[in-house]
C-alpha cells in the first residue's frame, strides 16, 4: 500500500506504507540522507528509521533545524554518560536534557571530585565511543522490569523519574554498553558526533531542590564536524572580548557604583558623548519625518497609573510609591512615558486633520527588576526609551506603519545592523475574546502591518496569538556580527490606552471618534542599544558616532601650539580632537591611540607645520599621506555622511 508524504516544499510524493524518514532522504539523495538526523512527522519529531504508516507531514531534521541540533545534543548527553560510566563505574545519573548551546548531564560520583582537568579523558573517551557507530536501540520496558532494572544498577535517581511515569510508557535505550531510561528520539547512531567538548562543572540540587542532593553537573556541546567545534569556540572567545561590561569600562563609556545602586548606569563623558550623538542623530531623523518633540516628568501620580492600567501591571515590580506630605498624593517613578503622552493629546480638541500626531520623547523609565536579573546595561533598573506615541485615524495604521518601517530601517544602516528579520505578532485567531478592540479594526491593523512589512521588503515571521491584548506589533530581531539574536526595535498598535485615556477626535463627520495610538522605539532604549551596538563593533564605532574620532599628535613639543589650532579648527566643525603632548616617541603615541581604537589620527611636525599641512594614518589601516587642513575636513566629512547612509 502507498502513502502520501507531503514535504516542507508543499510537493508530495507517493511511498509504500512503512517507509522511514531515512529512506525518504535517501530517494532525494544521498547526500541529504547523511545528514539527516532525525524527522518532524506531523509536527512530532521521531527517529529517522521509525516506519510512518499513514499520509503525513514530513520534515528532515539536520544539523540546521533548531529540534535537529536538540535531538543531536539530547543524543550526546547518552554518550557523555556512557563514557562516565566507562571511566567511573559507580556513577549514578539524574537528568541531562540539551540547553541552548550543547547539553548538560547532572550526576553523582560518589564524593569523587571532579573538574577541568579530568576534562580531556572524558572527551577522548566520548570520541572513542562514537567512532563504534553505536545505534541507539530502543527497547520498551514495563514498570517493574524498569525499577528491577535501576534497583539491580543501585541509582536512586532514575527510580525517583520512574515513580512519575506510567506502565505502558517507558522505554529504555542502549548504544554500546549503556543504558538509559529516555523516551527518545535519538540520532541514527553515535557515529554522528565527531566533536566533543566539556565546558564547564557546577554544583546542581537534585531537582532544582536546595533541600535534596548537591550533584555534580557537566556542562558540554559536541558537533557533527571538528571545524564546527572550532569556529564556536573562536565565537565565544570573541563575544568574550566583545563583551560590553568590558568593553565599556576599558572604553571609558558607563560604570556602576554601589553607593548609587545596582542597575543605575552612569554615564562617563565619554559614554554620555556617544548617547548624545545617538540622541541627536535620531531627533533629526525625527524631525524630519514630522515627529514633535515633548518632555515629560520622570514622575507621575499614581493615579496617572491606574487610569493606565500600568499601576495593576507594574504596581508590585515597581518601585514602592512616594509619599508627599500632603495627605492622599502618591506618585511613582514613571515605568512608561505613554499615559503622559495621552495626557499631552488631550490637551486641547483634535480634529482628523490634526491627525497623526507624533509625539516623541526621550523618555528615562523605572523598572524594578530583581538583582540577580540585572545585567550591564541589558537589563537595568532605569533607562531611557527612544519612544514616540503617534495618535492616528484608523486609516492612517498602514502609511504610519511604514513610515516607521523606513525610520528603523535607516537607524539600522547607519549603525551597521545588516542581518535582521521582522517578527509580525498577531491575535490568536482561536481566541479572540482575550483582545480589546473591534474585529474589524484588529482585521484593519494587522494586515496594514502585514502589508507595510511586505512593501518594505523585510523578512518577515509571523507570530500567531503573540500579540498584546490591547494591539498587534513588529518586533525587529537583528543578527550581529556574531550571528547572536537581540531584540531591538519595535512598533505597536495600541487599541487600550485612547479607551481608558477616552481619547477623541472629531471626524469629518462630525462626530466622536478614537484615534489609534501606535508605540514605537526604534532603539528600544539607549542602554541596551549601546550595549548591542559596541558587543556589534567591538567598540569600533563607526566614525559618525565614535567619542573620540581623532587624536593629534605632535612630534615633539615644538608642534604644540600647532596641535592646538588644528583641535580648535576641527571643534568648529563639531569633531572631537584630543592633542597627546606626552613627551613620548611618536611611534609610543600611535601605538597607543591604535590601542584605544581611535578612528583618525593627524601626525604634526617640521614639514606640517611648513607646508601647513596634516599627516593622516587611519585605524587599522594606517598612514594615508600629508594633506591640507581642508582637504582633510572635506574627507572626513564625506565619509560620516557615507557611513550615515545619506
Ligand atoms: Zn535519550
Ligand atoms: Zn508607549
Amino acid at each position: 500500500m502507498e502513502i502520501k508524504i507531503t514535504l516542507p516544499d508543499n510537493s508530495v510524493r507517493q511511498y509504500p506504507k512503512g517507509v522511514t524518514a531515512h529512506q525518504v532522504a535517501l530517494s532525494i539523495s544521498e547526500g541529504l540522507a547523511r545528514n539527516v538526523l532525525a524527522a518532524k512527522v506531523n509536527g512530532e519529531i521521531i527517529e529517522s528509521n521509525k516506519p510512518i504508516d499513514a499520509d503525513s507531514n514530513l520534515q528532515l531534521l539536520t544539523w540546521n533545524d533548531k529540534d535537529g541540533k536538540k535531538t543531536f545534543w539530547h543524543s550526546s548527553a547518552h554518550l557523555l554518560a556512557e563514557a562516565l560510566e566507562a571511566l567511573y563505574p559507580d556513577t549514578k545519573f539524574g537528568i541531562g536534557p540539551p540547553i541552548e548551546n550543547g547539553f548538560y548531564y547532572d550526576i553523582d560520583l560518589g564524593g569523587q571530585p571532579l573538574g577541568s582537568e579530568d576534562f580531556e579523558k572524558i572527551e577522548q573517551k566520548m570520541l572513542e565511543l562514537a567512532r563504534q557507530k553505536n545505534d541507539f536501540v530502543r527497547t520498551a520496558k514495563s514498570k517493574a522490569e524498569a525499577i528491577a532494572y535501576f534497583q539491580e544498577k543501585g541509582d536512586e535517581y532514575k527510580l525517583e523519574l520512574l515513580e512519575d511515569l506510567e506502565d505502558g510508557t517507558i522505554s529504555f535505550y542502549t548504544q554500546g554498553n549503556f543504558t538509559d531510561l529516555c523516551r527518545g528520539p535519538h540520532i541514527p547512531d553515535t557515529g554522528f558526533i565527531k566533536a566533543a567538548k566539556l565546558m564547564n562543572v557546577a554544583g546542581a540540587y537534585w531537582r532544582g531542590d536546595e533541600k535534596r542532593k548537591q550533584m555534580t553537573r557537566i556542562y558540554a556541546i559536541t558537533f557533527p564536524k571538528d571545524k564546527e567545534l572550532k569556529e564556536y569556540l573562536f565565537l565565544l572567545e570573541e563575544a568574550k572580548k566583545r563583551d560590553h561590561r568590558k568593553l565599556g569600562k576599558e572604553l571609558e563609556l558607563f560604570a556602576f557604583s554601589d553607593k548609587v545602586g545596582q542597575g543605575l548606569p552612569l554615564w562617563l563623558p565619554k559614554g554620555a558623548m556617544l548617547r548624545d550623538r545617538l540622541e541627536q542623530f535620531l531627533k533629526k531623523a525625527q524631525v524630519k519625518a514630522g515627529y514633535s518633540p515633548v518632555v515629560t516628568p520622570h514622575i507621575g501620580s499614581k493615579q496617572l497609573y491606574v487610569t493606565s492600567g500600568h499601576y495593576e501591571k507594574y504596581g508590585k515590580d515597581s518601585f514602592q510609591p512616594i509619599r508627599t506630605p500632603d495627605e492622599d498624593e502618591e506618585f511613582l517613578l514613571k515605568p512608561m512615558n505613554c499615559p503622559h503622552h495621552c495626557e499631552i493629546y488631550k490637551t486641547k480638541p483634535r480634529s482628523y486633520r490634526d491627525l497623526p500626531l507624533r509625539l516623541a520623547e526621550f523618555g528615562t523609565v523605572y523598572r524594578y527588576e530583581m538583582s540577580g536579573e540585572l545585567h550591564g546595561l541589558t537589563r537595568v533598573r532605569g533607562f531611557t526609551q527612544d519612544d514616540a506615541h503617534i495618535f492616528c485615524r484608523p486609516d492612517q495604521v498602514k502609511e504610519e506603519f511604514e513610515k516607521v518601517i523606513d525610520l528603523v530601517l535607516y537607524v539600522f544602516k547607519s549603525l551597521g545592523f545588516k542581518d535582521f528579520t521582522a517578527q509580525i505578532s498577531l491575535r490568536d485567531p482561536e481566541n479572540k475574546i482575550k483582545y480589546i478592540g473591534s474585529d474589524e479594526d484588529w482585521a484593519k491593523a494587522e494586515s496594514a502591518i502585514i502589508e507595510s512589512a511586505k512593501e518594505k521588503g523585510l523578512s518577515t515571521v509571523t507570530e500567531l496569538g503573540e500579540a498584546a491584548f490591547y494591539g498587534p506589533k513588529l518586533d525587529f530581531m537583528v543578527k550581529d556580527a556574531l550571528g547572536r539574536s537581540w531584540q531591538l526595535g519595535t512598533i505597536q498598535v495600541d487599541y487600550n490606552l485612547p479607551e481608558r485615556f477616552e481619547l477623541e477626535y472629531t471626524g469629518s463627520d462630525n462626530q466622536k471618534h478614537r484615534p489609534v495610538m501606535i508605540h514605537r522605539a526604534p532603539f528600544g532604549s539607549l542602554e541596551r542599544f549601546i550595549a548591542v551596538l559596541i558587543e556589534n563593533c567591538a567598540g569600533e564605532f563607526p566614525l559618525w558616532l565614535s567619542p573620540e574620532q581623532l587624536m593629534i599628535l605632535p612630534i615633539s613639543e615644538k608642534f604644540a601650539d600647532y596641535a592646538e589650532i588644528i583641535k580648535q579648527k576641527l571643534a568648529e566643525h563639531d569633531i572631537q580632537a584630543q592633542v597627546d603632548n606626552r613627551d613620548e616617541k611618536i611611534g609610543r603615541k600611535i601605538r597607543d591611540a591604535e590601542v584605544k581604537k581611535l578612528p583618525y589620527m593627524l601626525i604634526l611636525g617640521e614639514k606640517e607645520v611648513e607646508t601647513n599641512t596634516v599627516s593622516v594614518r587611519k585605524h587599522a589601516s594606517g598612514d594615508q599621506g600629508s594633506v591640507t587642513f581642508d582637504e582633510f575636513l572635506q574627507n572626513f566629512k564625506n565619509e560620516i555622511q557615507l557611513s550615515l547612509g545619506n
